[in-house]
């Protein structure tokens, strides 16, 4: 689903690549977490799967295509494949949490009929029901980041990046929102989520890709598919910096488990069986009336395409 073949990544004016032969694979349904310090590349990665970059040397290829031969005109309609979520959140300030979500839709062509029946669905799945009139500015950290999520999910993506999701929430409230990560990635959503806050991570017991100075030091499963078993001891942390010690602990653990024969250590991936590839059938585009306001935040999640073009890439 997603493949890093040698991936190097120079930006200009820096000696140093920011990611440097760089491998690994992402299979459908898989919940990924891409770990390491700040500045060890991790944004990077996602960027190069939203094709917001292309690789300086190797291979990115996401969905069955290769970035680098993607055309720019055809990213729009790649990137309906894959919700993407933000640390910051990015939403409409002054537009309601229902229109935030509508938004998303109306700028793919997205039917009312559709729109109408699927926001407050997704409001819904995402814990926010009857919070759709709400502005983003009479939310809670938490559920701001839950609006950003529902925008994410609600046209169906295969893919999920989450860049640092819970780095603006407290301890408590970050737990919340990767149990909602969890629950999404377990009705069949790939996830990938970046953090450099190691402390759930092991814990979570999935698998951990971890990046130091861009280069790939870590791959490994650390649970079964589908196992929540983690989640029933996921505490949130009482303070920050708790979370370290979290880290600490668990690994502790979970190496005196191994070492003691109580878990395998498992280090292959196991996929879940494969399912239907087709991406989800797109409406035609109809020219929609777009507020300027609107138009920044159509650049910034780069879903936007031109009126000209149908459908999805193919
Ligand atoms: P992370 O998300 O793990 O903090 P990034 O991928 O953002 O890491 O950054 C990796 C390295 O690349 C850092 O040294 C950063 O300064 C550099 N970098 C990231 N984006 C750019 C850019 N647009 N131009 C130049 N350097 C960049
Ligand atoms: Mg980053």
């Amino acid at each position: 689903m997603i493949r890093f073949e040698n991936v190097t990544q120079r930006y200009r004016g820096t000696p140093q690549p920011a990611l440097d032969g760089v491998d690994f694979e992402v299979e459908r349904g898989e919940f990924v977490f891409l770990v390491g310090a700040s500045g060890s590349g991790k944004s990077s990665c996602l960027s190069l799967i939203t094709r917001e970059i292309t690789p300086s040397d190797g291979r990115v290829l996401v969905l069955g295509r290769d970035t680098r031969t993607l055309s720019d005109r055809r990213t729009p309609y790649f990137r309906r494949n894959i919700g993407t979520v933000y640390q910051d959140f990015r939403l409409l300030e002054k537009k309601t949490v229902s229109q935030n979500i509508a938004y998303a839709l109306r700028v793919i062509g997205r039917s009312r009929a559709f729109i109408k029946q699927s926001v407050p669905e997704v409001l819904e799945r995402v814990g926010l029901d009857g919070k759709g009139k709400r502005l983003p500015s009479e939310l809670s950290g938490g559920e701001r980041q839950r609006v950003a999520i529902a925008r994410a999910i609600v046209n169906g993506p295969q893919v999920v990046l989450a860049d640092e999701p819970t780095g603006n929430l407290d301890p408590t409230t970050s737990v919340e929102i990767m149990r909602l990560l969890e629950q999404i990635n377990a009705d069949g959503t790939t996830v990938v989520m970046a953090t450099h806050e190691a402390g759930f991570v092991d814990k979570m017991r999935r698998r951990v890709i971890e990046l130091r100075d861009g280069r790939l030091v870590r791959d490994e499963v650390g649970g079964a598919y589908g196992d929540t078993s983690a989640l029933a001891t996921l505490r949130p942390e009482v303070v920050r910096g708790a979370s370290a010690q979290e880290a600490f602990t668990a690994a502790t653990e979970l190496r005196r488990d191994v070492e003691e024969g109580r878990v395998e250590p498992v280090t292959s991936v196991h996929p879940l069986p494969e399912q239907k590839s087709e991406p989800a059938p797109v409406a035609p585009i109809s020219p929609i009336p777009v507020e300027v306001e609107e138009v920044g935040m159509a650049d910034r999640l780069g879903i936007a395409g031109s009126d000209d073009e149908v459908g999805p890439t193919s």
